[in-house]
This record gives structure tokens, sequence and C-alpha cells, in this order.
């Protein structure tokens, strides 16, 4: 993989410098930046007009309160964040995220990243992130209403189908995009379906929504395979994680032929050679809200659980990272090298770090960055928009083909820019500077603003 060009050094100094302590941003950063180093070279026209600094700095960063009452009369206190960091393609879309692990630089992370994927997917949509501290594990029902009430009477105000369009992510599921949306719908007096996306399917909802990131990151794959004349037929895939992306991942593997033997959550992971049973986690997951122990529990014939320990030690031809950021560090990608898996693509946002990368590249491992591979949940989030905007609801079918075409239309153009810029087969390198020209070249055109 390249260093950071010399020309771009000045501008990370500044990130490092104006954002301090923010190191999952910095590494965002980082990561793009050392794909642009060809194009400063072959545009001076972007570096004329200040694009790669104006990109750096969001658009407005918003940090709130929210007080809300938990069961036993307590108050408690969160906080929450929206970074609304780049208009130049349409209005800010990125969803929400609910964990203790969240402050301003995952935010500002997760918001960098939407821009380019955003922009890749070639549709309207602008990039923005946001959520809370708040830990909706161990919470009830009632709890997490009262919490996204509260969340939500001041998210409102910055808001709006034409201004800014949250979704969800971690820890904001279904639940809670309802919850949030019932508060803005009561506090406006308006049923603006556009305002938020990854709502049910009664109520302004789009087919295949809930599917797509999982479905979309498969699909992105089932072309890398197509470029080597190869299918997911018999192939061994492992997925961290269970969650939304991960459950339908999986389901999706194993449309396609593929035999899903082991995936996780944070206290640990199961193997089930026999290839996970997708009902069984999706109800323990979905409706019970259970630990993937109990997965093991409800399986003892055939499924094994592993606490503590990392799910990619368990050998596969294709890894498919679907949880959390930095979760696959150097020696999960040398064990990955060791047991000869040949693919791997990121489900979650930045679940690589920066170490496994290079060691992937290093051994001709074939990596697919978030931004392209896991596009597909935002651009069926746009199509849910198209719906709305239309008063129109698509079927399953042609819902899921749009999404296929999308992650084909992503995959190409990201080949396509690497040869163009000298990086034949370079996926991050792709993704990148295909995502940064299109916004690029938007900001250009509409001036300093
Ligand atoms: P989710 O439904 O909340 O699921 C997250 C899953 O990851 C849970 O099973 C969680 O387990 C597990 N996890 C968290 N930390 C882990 C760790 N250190 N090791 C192993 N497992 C861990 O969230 P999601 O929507 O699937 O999102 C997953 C990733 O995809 C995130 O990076 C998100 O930003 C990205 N993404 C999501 C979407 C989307 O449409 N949802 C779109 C694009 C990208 P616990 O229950 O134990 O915490």
């Amino acid at each position: 993989m390249p260093g950071l060009d010399e020309k771009l050094h000045d501008i990370y100094d500044e990130v490092l410098r104006r954002n301090p302590g923010e190191t999952e941003f910095h590494q965002a950063a980082h990561e793009v930046l050392t794909s642009l180093g060809p194009v400063v070279a072959k545009h001076p026209e972007y570096a004329d007009a200040a694009v790669i600094r104006r990109l750096c700095e969001p658009e407005r960063q918003i940090i709130f309160r929210v007080p809300w009452v938990d069961d036993a009369g307590t108050v408690r206190i969160n906080r929450g964040f929206r970074v609304e960091f780049n208009s130049a393609l349409g209005p800010y879309k990125g969803g929400l995220r609910f964990h203790p692990s969240v402050y301003l630089g995952i935010i500002k992370f997760l918001g960098f990243e939407q821009i380019f994927k955003n922009a890749l997917t070639g549709l309207p949509i602008g990039g923005g992130k946001g959520g809370s501290d708040f830990d909706p594990k161990g919470h009830s029902d009632s709890e997490i209403m009262r919490f996204c009430q509260s969340f939500m009477t001041e998210l409102y105000r910055h808001i709006g189908e034409y201004t800014d369009v949250p979704a969800g992510d971690i820890g904001v599921g279904g639940r809670e995009i309802g919850y949030l949306f019932g508060q803005y719908k009561r506090i406006t007096n308006r049923y603006e379906s556009g305002v938020l996306t990854g709502k049910g399917l009664t109520w302004g909802g789009s087919q295949v929504r809930t599917e797509a990131t999982g479905y979309g990151t498969v699909f992105f794959v089932d072309e890398i395979l197509k470029t080597r004349r190869d299918s997911f037929d018999g192939k061994r895939v492992v997925v961290s994680g269970s969650g939304n992306v991960a459950i339908y991942a999986i389901e999706k593997v194993q449309q396609l032929g593929g035999n899903v033997i082991a995936c996780s959550d944070s206290g640990g992971y199961i193997v089930d050679e026999k290839g996970i049973d997708v009902e069984l986690l999706r109800d323990l997951k979905e409706v019970r809200r259970a630990r993937i122990a109990e997965y093991a529990e409800a399986r003892t014939d055939v499924a094994r659980y592993v606490e503590g320990r990392s799910v990619w030690e368990v050998p596969c031809d294709i890894a498919l990272p679907c949880a959390t950021q930095n979760e696959l560090g150097g020696s999960d990608a040398a064990a990955l090298i060791r047991n000869s898996c040949a693919i791997v693509a990121e489900g979650a946002n930045m679940p690589c770090t920066p170490e496994a990368v290079q060691l992937m590249a290093d051994s001709g491992v074939i990596f697919a960055p978030g931004k392209a591979a896991n596009a597909g949940g935002v651009a069926t989030s746009a199509l849910e928009m198209q719906q709305n905007a239309s008063r129109d609801s698509w079927a399953f079918d042609h819902t899921e083909q749009r999404l296929a075409d999308i992650m084909r239309g992503i995959h190409d153009r990201c080949l396509e820019t690497a040869d163009e810029y000298g990086r034949p087969g370079d996926y991050v390198a792709g993704a990148n500077i295909a995502g940064f020209t299109q916004v690029a070249d938007a900001m250009l055109a509409l001036g300093v603003i």
C-alpha cells in the first residue's frame, strides 16, 4: 500500500491538530488521504479550491444533552451527537449509533466515511452520522422509548427530508427508528416519511432495507468472485457479529451456495460446521435479544461456543467482518492468511485495522473496504427516500434487484477507477478515489461554501 503523498502531509497534520484525541477520525482520514496522491497530481484544481481541507471539516456538528427517566424513576443523562459532514451531493444521510463507546471521534470517523460511501452509490445523498453514548442493552422497552423520545426532542430541529435524513446503525434498529419517528411526527405535526429511513413496512419503510447492508456486502463479494470466474458455491465463510448486518450477510451467503460456519458477538463466537441456522440466530438476536452463547445451547449436537476469543481463528475461504471498528487486527489478519483465506470484505465500518489491511495487501488477500462493500444499506435507504417522495412502495424482488445492480455498479466503478489511477485490482484506492472525485467535483461546482 502506498504511504501518504508529500502534498497531503500538511492536511493530515492539520486534521491531527484540529481534532485532538479523535483517534478513529484520524485513522479514517489517513486511510482516504493515502489514496489521494495520484488524484492531487492529476487535478491541481482540487488543491487550489482547498477541497480536501474543506472535506475534513464537518459543515456542522451538534452535541446535545439527552435527559430521560428510567423505570426506577431515576433521572439519567446521556450525550447526543449529529455531525452533518458534507452536503455537496444531497441532504446529509447516515445512521444513528447508540453504544457506550460513542464520542465525537467515533461519529466523525463514521460521518467522514459516509461521504465517500454515499457518493459511490451514485445516488443524491450527502454524508452525516449521529448517535449517543446510551447503551440500549439491558433496558426495558419503555426506557428505550423514553430515551428515543428525548433524543428526538432535540434532534428534530436539525433534520428533515431535504436537510438531514438519519437511519439506524449499531444499537438502532426498527424498534428505535419507530420511537424516533413517532416523536418527530408528534413534535412537528407532519407525517414526513422521508425524514428517517429504516422505517417499518406498514408505515413508510422499504422492502429489503433491513436486509440491505448484509445482502449488499455479499453481492459485492459475488462480483469479486465473478471477476475470477468463481462463485460462493461450497465456500467456507466466517462472519463476525450477529446483529443486523451479520444476520443478513449470513442469509445471502447461504442462498448463494456458501456455508457460513461461524459468527460472534462481543462475548465470543460459535462454530456450527453444518452451517449457521439463520432462523434460530434471528430469533435469538432480533426477538429474544439473547447472547450468541445460547445458540450453542440450542444446538448442542452440532455447535460449540468459544468464549472471549477471536472468530478469525476459524479457518475459512471468505471472511466478512460485520461487527464494529478495529475488530480485526494484525494477529487476526495473520491467522486468516495462515488459513489461506482469499477474500475479506468489510460489512462493518472500518473493522480492519491499518496493520491488518497492510498484511492482507502484502499477502495477496483480496480486500473490499466498507465504504464500497457495505454501501448497500445506505443505497437502499436512498431507495426508501425515493419511494416516500413518490408515495410509492416497491416489491421485494424489484428492490433487491435494484440493490444488486447498485452493488455491481460500485464494484465496477472501484475497479475502473483503480485501473485509471495506476492501481489495478486495488479496491481501497478505487473506492476512495471514485468517491472523492464525485464529491470534489460537486464542491468545485458549488463554489466556496
Ligand atoms: P448491530 O445490529 O447493533 O450489531 C452489532 C453486532 O456486533 C452485535 O452482534 C454485537 O454484539 C457485535 N459486536 C460488537 N462489538 C463486537 C466485538 N468487539 N467483537 C465481536 N462482535 C462485536 O449493528 P449493525 O447495524 O449490524 O452494524 C454492524 C456494523 O455495520 C457497524 O460497524 C455499522 O456501522 C456497520 N454498518 C451498518 C449498517 C446498517 O444498515 N445497519 C450499514 C452500514 C454499515 P453485542 O450484542 O455483544 O454487542
